[in-house]
């Protein structure tokens, strides 16, 4: 007879293990120090075991072949991407959800944490009028948000897309630079990726409200559905906030849904120096957020926030199923014991993609409850700091140049120097050099066809210093550079 795994009281030894194996992973200085060389393939690469080596060998090798081969996103220096690593409250809490609640249904304290989050998650977002649902990641909020929008537009046409389908040309507006996964949505939901229409923006790399109201007057003189208009608060590229008060009035003259993915920037309204820029929020029909990005939770949390979570239920609803329908007493919920099943609870399930999916929501309780508003208000004002400080030390020196003022805590600069003239060759070889030294990682992007360096800060772990350390290293390695070419 083959062995199942070992029972119970392992938890607090293995994951004590691993908590180990991290804590010396998050505190490396450079990833060689810790990770054993560079065959960790080869380790890893085995035929599927016949016969199992037990918990002690699989945790042994997860801390010495894995974890200390794992990711350059929780580096302090990382400032690539706007996921980060999670923090230990994130984590821990993830971590008792997935053993401690599988499902995020039934009534139990995670399901109830559901909510509870959420709302906390819109007060703190200044969009308490909103409900919310919990998904994988900003792609996914952004998919169930216009799921709503198109829902909500065929119902003022009289028609139930969610059941009978699209039936006619339809068009979502969004800024040119909205996220691409505005048209992913759209090409799931059969609108079509073509249906976005990209509104210009201005030097700013805002939407220009002149431009979304003259698309959408020809639009309407063509006969074509509005579903949406999708404005940004916090571009994944630049961190442009779009004139949402503006936009959102054009959205409520001419009756069209209006979305916000605020997946990156939207806790930006914390810092009180710029939470102007979000005025006009309240004319928003549906808001995103992604709590992995600036609040720190481990991947796979996003919220979407809608006025009416009614419009959700009638666009994702799936087919009553017999074995759910008949396993639960709706009538007896409220007084019963959270493991009774006797109540779904919020029946989440039902207002996006997903059936069976953890609950999330423990995580972002977790957090705040660690760090309250006021913990999260200082990450965020210390974040956009760093991104003007970068700003600061740009205009200071010649060497370097500005390529776009920051919104919020992403900075965008090159490298420029006299005699070079294909800058933008020049400064991705900067950053080549840059990120194979492997403490700062920031990326590059293009801003109309100027390639800059964007140092994005929203880690939990990125500090003060780093901002300067980074502009450092970039004047180091043009500098270097230069004297290569000479
Ligand atoms: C990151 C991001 C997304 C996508 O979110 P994921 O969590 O990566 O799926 C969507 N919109 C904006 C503005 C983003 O920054």
């Amino acid at each position: 007879m083959s062995k199942d795994f070992a029972e119970t009281g392992q938890f607090q030894t293995y994951l004590s293990k691993i908590g180990s194996g991290l804590d010396e992973f998050l505190k490396f200085e450079h990833p060689d120090a810790l990770a054993n060389g560079s065959n960790w393939r080869e380790k890893l690469n085995e035929p599927i075991p016949q016969k199992g080596v037990g918990i002690e060998a699989v945790s042994e090798q997860l801390v010495t072949d894995v974890i200390a081969n794992g990711s350059a996103i929780v580096r302090p220096g990382f400032t690539s991407f706007i996921t980060t690593g999670g923090t230990t409250a994130s984590a821990i809490a993830s971590a008792a959800g997935s053993i401690g609640s599988p499902q995020r249904y039934t009534l139990n304290a995670f399901n109830y944490l559901e909510e509870l989050s959420l709302n906390w998650l819109a007060q703190m977002c200044g969009v308490s009028r909103m409900k919310g649902v919990y998904s994988t990641g900003g792609s996914v909020a952004n998919l169930i948000a216009l799921g709503g929008a198109r829902q909500w537009a065929f119902e003022q046409v009289g028609h139930d897309v969610a059941a009978e389908g699209v039936d006619r040309p339809t068009r979502i507006y969004a800024s040119a630079e909205c996220h691409h996964t505005i048209q992913r949505s759209a090409g799931v939901l059969g609108l079509g990726r073509r249906s976005v229409r990209l509104i210009e923006c201005d030097e700013q790399k805002r939407m220009r409200p002149e431009a979304l109201r003259e698309a959408i007057e020809q639009d309407l003189a063509a006969n074509i559905l509005p579903v949406a208009i999708v404005a940004n608060t916090g571009s994944t590229n630049t961190g442009a906030i779009d004139p949402i008060k503006a936009i959102g009035e054009i959205a409520r003259a001419n009756k069209i849904w209006f979305h916000i993915d605020g997946a990156y920037g939207l806790p930006g309204i914390l810092d009180e120096r710029i939470a102007q820029l979000y005025e006009g929020l309240e004319l928003a029909d549906s808001v995103i957020v992604d709590p992995h990005k600036w609040l720190g939770a481990c991947v796979g949390v996003a919220a979407t926030f809608i006025r009416d979570r009614e419009i959700l239920h009638r666009a994702f609803t799936q087919e009553p199923a017999d074995y759910l329908e008949g396993s639960v007493d709706h009538q007896d919920g409220a007084n019963a014991p959270s493991h009774s099943m006797d109540d779904f609870g919020i029946p989440y399930f039902d207002f996006g993609v997903e059936l069976s999916a953890p609950p999330r929501g423990v995580a972002v309780w977790a957090m705040l409850k660690e760090i309250g508003v006021e913990g999260m208000r200082d990450r965020v004002k210390r974040h956009n700091d760093m991104a003007q400080r970068v700003a600061e030390r740009v205009r200071a020196d010649s060497r370097l140049e500005l390529v776009l003022e920051p919104s919020l805590s992403i900075c965008c600069f090159r490298y420029i120097a006299p005699g070079i003239d294909d800058l933008n060759t020049f400064n991705q070889r900067i950053h080549r050099r840059l990120v194979r030294g492997n403490e700062y990682i920031p990326s590059t992007t293009k801003v109309d066809e100027v390639l800059a360096i964007r140092p994005c800060f929203v880690g939990a772990r990125s500090v003060p210093g780093q901002d300067d350390g980074l502009v450092d290293e970039v004047l180091r390695l043009g500098d270097e550079l230069v004297q290569e070419l000479m």
